[in-house]
């Protein structure tokens, strides 16, 4: 047989982004997936129940698989094209196929079994053992202790549920892609900032809808997509609330009908998922899902949306009524007049804004201009210095990337030894990539692969943001929230990043239970309201001056802002997420539509509009891994925030305090991975529990 020279399954350390077509893809993953499933057979032949004879071949093997295929599935995020779909389509039922046969095989489930009941159990440090029971809960919830009829109708299921996920995902970009609103007139855009005519005019001109010849972005015409940053900045800024209403009626019914309706799907998911938990011997999928999770049960998830519930439920409701005595104050601000009483949600965002800006008296606009985005990173970068200890250095044109706008960085320890790497993709590209942000693993660090210098292979992250491109030649100028989202991904990245574990199955993220995975990413989003970070994050992209100090004074004024209001928001989706999966029947007389109406009732100030079909769009839960897990966010910030009190607690000021706790939290938090558990970990640096105390009052709330 000639070698192979497919460069997707190229070995260097380094995907080669530059080579690996889509049809390289099927022919690639086949070729893996023989490779892969003769070394599974051989295993399965000669497993012995000891670390080297069995956790290490599983390990190669999953790495292995793991590592081609997240190349795969990070192309399919970034790059997306109808090829790239068909080969991503065409190799994933193969691949879910193999998954399931690798982690029900009996022969490896009997060896786990028996090194964990066998003499050398003792000889295996804690980090090895919590592994190989891990490694059989897994298998326990793959199914390996389902026989004949049980397993086959398990596997359909797991099969028709990854197809599903697919499917819901590609409905809400294609749904997304489908609306464009084309503007011609000055009227038409009243209100919108420079920078987002900006991005409309070139929108438009992409789109192959440029006006004149030498048309600027003041001449139009002007192209609203529903895309992250054209839709935000529409909504906030628009003072045609009859525009306003269409797009958010556009928004909120995407993936709701004809070819691309979801609604179909997430009923049939709902069913698989009960029935899938119940073969499991689980009362409901609530309950299959915490048996991986940090939190100890549906109760104690269900205790803590509450207490925030009711700390927040007030506060947002008045949040609504001060928009709405504000908006009729100020009929001059909007074109057509002030707006029911209460608001609409087509009003909720403008009129945030428009309060935000008369009782701060600055505009994100304003703001966006001290934090182009080398700047930020400069910034960024330091505070992981000083807190962690690490030197991060530009690696640009040192490898193949898959866009001309995506950069590369190397990490450093302490010593200068090389620790990590990372690529950035920041900007928004509608067309070929996933909206949202989000850190991903390219390779993760273990004593089991060769480093060129020796010692374990080093960790290399992805992270993926979709701020603000860069406009008519001058660099990203970050919203803020879109560097708080950056810091939120560089979190993450870190935790994959600065691990200290070896092994692999418990290196970085790697067996940190989901609601503890947004700990060290909403802890980095902290930094982002202390004083000396700012300002060094800070540089006008015109004068270069730092942030003022008066325009800090508001941020953190700012800061508690509606606070109230984000916070219900997140536990309305958290509610409708666990009750879909806990006590709902999919077959029964109420739709998932029902649930979401019913919660909204005590966690939304606004009833949702009769068309809303939001749930077609939460792929969160039906197409990424939170469902029965997005109370997920909400249970890792309060220890996020009681962390991050650690530092408050030593003085945020005291530079000796700050780096003594920061390399705590590197040497715990940072650095133990899935190695103990997340509740261990975060005691072994905070000397106690969590509790909520620290959350709420970042947030300007307080318990009843
Ligand atoms: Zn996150």
């Amino acid at each position: 047989m000639a070698e192979t020279t497919n460069p997707l399954l190229d070995d260097s350390p380094l995907p080669h982004f530059d080579a690996i077509r889509p049809e390289d893809i099927e022919p690639g993953i086949q070729e893996l997936l023989a490779k892969l499933g003769t070394q599974l057979l051989e295993l399965e032949r000669a497993a012995t129940p000891t670390w080297a004879g069995l956790i290490e071949p599983l390990e190669r093997i999953d790495d292995e698989l793991s590592d081609r295929w997240r190349v795969v599935s990070h192309l399919t995020g970034v790059a997306n094209s109808e090829a790239l779909r068909a080969a991503y389509a065409a190799v994933e039922p193969k691949l879910v196929k193999f998954a399931v046969r690798f982690g029900q095989s009996r022969p490896v489930y009997d060896a786990l079994c028996a090194l964990r009941d066998g003499d050398s159990w003792q000889h295996l440090d804690s980090a090895q053992q919590r592994i190989v029971t891990l490694l059989i809960r897994d298998a326990q919830l793959a199914g390996v202790g389902l026989d004949g009829a049980a397993r086959e109708r398990f596997n359909a299921i797991q099969t028709e549920l990854a197809d599903l996920s697919t499917r819901f995902s590609n409905n809400v970009l294609d749904a997304t892609k489908a609306f464009a609103t084309t503007l011609t007139t000055r009227e038409e855009v009243a209100g919108l900032p420079e920078s987002a005519l900006q991005l409309a005019a070139q929108s438009a001109r992409e789109a192959g809808d440029a006006g004149d010849a030498g048309a600027t972005p003041a001449d139009g015409p002007w192209r609203i997509t529903l895309d992250q940053p054209s839709f935000e900045a529409f909504m906030h800024h628009s003072r045609r609330r009859d525009l306003r209403e269409q797009l958010y009626r556009a928004y909120i019914t995407r993936a709701s009908d004809g070819d691309l309706d979801n609604a179909p799907l997430i009923t049939q998911i709902l069913k698989l998922r009960r029935e899938a938990a119940a073969l499991l011997g689980f009362g409901d999928y609530a309950d299959l899902s915490l048996a991986t999770k940090m939190a100890p049960g549906v109760e104690a998830v269900e205790r803590l949306l509450e207490e925030l519930r009711v700390a927040s439920f007030d506060a947002a409701h008045r949040d609504l009524a001060d928009m709405t005595a504000f908006a009729a104050a100020h009929p001059e601000l909007q074109m057509n007049g002030p707006g029911p009483s209460p608001l609409a949600h087509w009003d909720l965002h403008f009129w945030a804004e428009r309060l935000r800006e008369a009782r701060y008296d600055f505009s994100e606009e304003e703001l966006r201009k001290y934090f182009p985005l080398p700047r930020v990173l400069d910034g960024m970068f330091g505070l992981a210095k000083r807190l962690f200890g690490v030197d991060i250095r530009e690696a640009d044109g040192e490898v193949p990337v898959w866009h001309a706008d995506v950069r590369f960085f190397k990490v450093f320890g302490e010593d200068g030894e090389p620790l990590a790497a990372f690529y950035l993709d920041p900007y928004a590209r509608p067309a070929q990539k996933r909206g949202g942000a989000w850190m991903n693993e390219c390779t993760g660090r273990s004593r089991l692969f060769t480093n060129p210098r020796g010692g374990p292979r080093l960790p290399i992250a992805y992270l993926v943001c979709n701020q603000s491109p860069p406009v008519d030649g001058q660099p990203s100028l970050m919203r803020f929230r879109e560097v708080e989202t950056l810091f939120h991904e560089f979190g993450h990245g870190l935790q994959h990043m600065l691990t200290q574990i070896d092994y692999g199955f418990a290196a970085g993220i790697h067996y940190v239970e989901r609601d503890a995975i947004e700990l060290p990413s909403q802890f980095m989003e902290n930094w982002c309201y202390h004083r000396e970070t700012l300002l060094g994050l800070s540089g006008h992209v015109e004068t270069g001056a730092k942030l003022p100090d008066a325009l800090y004074e508001k941020l953190c004024a700012a800061r508690t802002y509606r606070a109230g209001s984000f916070m219900l928001r997140q536990l309305y989706f958290g509610l409708i997420d666990l009750a879909l999966h806990h006590g709902f029947d999919p077959d029964g007389d109420r739709s998932a539509f029902d649930v979401q109406r019913q919660i909204a009732e005590k966690a939304s100030p606004l009833p949702p509009v009769a068309e809303d079909r939001f749930l077609c769009s939460f792929a969160h839960i039906f197409a990424g891994g939170y469902a029965a897990g997005y109370f997920s966010y909400k249970w890792a910030e309060v220890l996020s925030a009681d962390a991050f009190a650690a530092f408050e607690e030593a003085g945020l000021e005291d530079e000796t305090a700050v780096a003594t706790v920061g390399r705590r939290f590197r040497d715990t938090v940072l650095g133990l991975g899935g190695s103990r558990p997340a509740m261990d970990i975060f005691t072994a640096f905070r000397g106690r529990e969590p509790d909520t105390a620290a959350l709420l009052r970042h947030n300007g709330l307080k318990t009843a």
